[in-house]
């Protein structure tokens, strides 16, 4: 079969296809026969070598597919349409997949649309739910709302809960899109500043839980955007990971609740619950055209280097998938 590999760390041109034997399943795993992966920032950290935590050598964490073999205590048949998170190997015609940990897939989706769901929709479920606590009363500000995780958490929050959703986006676009999706309040934060906008929506209270893909950069103006007792869950550095001259008086005045995680280290096991009670409580709301995958673009397999290209512009709205079978 054919799988991309990282050539030695560094950019796009890094990556390569390379024909590797189909894997072989093991008890309760499944052999998927892929229809279309999708991209993550994860890989492009993996494909700079700077991850540490994927063992294998072949790039991709999520697929939508057809399982084509079921090893012995797997419940989900041959020839079931699945989509799910996978232990890497996601970039490649055939991927074995934990059976505990794949979710059929509604009838309604495509498997593009499908491979758009596992990774940046449970991260978003399990950020905003297990991590920031959610609730009707709460203030939610999602950094990077016209993300894959940001989209996503838009939708689940809109249709989960009463909160009010705040987001910022890097542009006009970007902002109305959010807010077609069920965003309250968008903020352009190449143009405002959020941490005023975010005071301002909230009678000076703060936000009670943020969603921050940021880091470094945004550390002051979370601090100011936080509610006190507010649950800060730091999911990203896109804005760096170093932070000078921390005041820890702040965090003490706020009591902030300062949280950070990291979904493609988990063991199987937090992943398997994770899975199982987001197909209880999310996909419903899928089949009922509640909450959708928003696709970006559909990437043919040989264009992987483009496609990586395409988020280090920062230019998709929603999920960058690969056309793979
Ligand atoms: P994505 O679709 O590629 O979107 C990222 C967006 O972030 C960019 O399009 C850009 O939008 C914004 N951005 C980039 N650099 C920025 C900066 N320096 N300051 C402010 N905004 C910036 O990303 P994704 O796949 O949804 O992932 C979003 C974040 O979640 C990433 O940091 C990713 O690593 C993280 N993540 C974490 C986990 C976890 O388990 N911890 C799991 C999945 C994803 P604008 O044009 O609006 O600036």
């Amino acid at each position: 079969m054919k799988a991309v590999i990282v050539k030695q760390p560094g950019g796009a041109e890094q990556l390569q296809f390379q024909d590797f034997p189909k894997p072989k399943v093991k008890d309760g795993e499944l052999l998927i026969k892929v229809k279309s992966s999708a991209i993550n920032r994860t890989d492009i950290i993996s494909r700079e070598g700077k991850s540490g935590y994927l063992s294998n050598p072949i790039l991709g964490i999520e697929v939508a597919g057809e399982v084509v073999e079921a090893a012995h205590g797997a419940e989900i048949e041959v020839g079931a349409r699945v989509m799910g998170l996978v232990n890497g190997g996601g970039y490649a015609e055939y991927v074995v997949m934990p059976a505990e940990r794949a979710m059929r897939v509604p009838d309604h989706l495509s498997f593009a649309e499908a491979a758009a769901i596992p990774e940046v929709f449970l991260t978003a479920y399990q950020t905003l739910f297990w991590l920031g606590e959610l609730t009707d009363q709460d203030t939610v500000l999602i950094h990077a709302g016209a993300s894959g995780v940001g989209t996503a958490a838009i939708q689940l929050a809109k249709q989960m809960t009463q909160a009010k959703i705040i987001i910022t986006a890097g542009s006009q676009e970007k902002a109305d899109f959010c807010h077609s999706l069920g965003a309250d309040v968008c903020i352009n934060y190449k143009e405002q500043s959020f941490a005023k906008e975010v005071l301002k929506a909230t009678d000076n209270q703060g936000a009670d839980v943020i969603l921050d893909f940021v880091g470094a950069s945004y550390w002051e103006k979370n601090l100011k955007s936080l509610k006190i007792d507010g649950r800060w869950v730091l999911i990203g550095i896109l804005g760096g990971s170093v932070v000078e001259k921390v005041n820890l008086m702040e965090l003490l005045g706020k009591r902030v609740q300062l949280k950070a995680t990291l979904l493609t280290p988990r063991s199987d096991e937090y992943k398997k619950e994770l899975t199982e009670e987001f197909v209880n409580r999310a996909i419903p709301l899928f089949k009922q055209d509640k909450i959708r995958p928003i696709v970006d673009q559909i990437f043919p397999f040989a264009d992987i280097q483009h496609a990586h290209k395409h988020m280090e512009a920062n230019r998709n709205i929603g999920k960058i998938v690969l056309h793979v079978n």
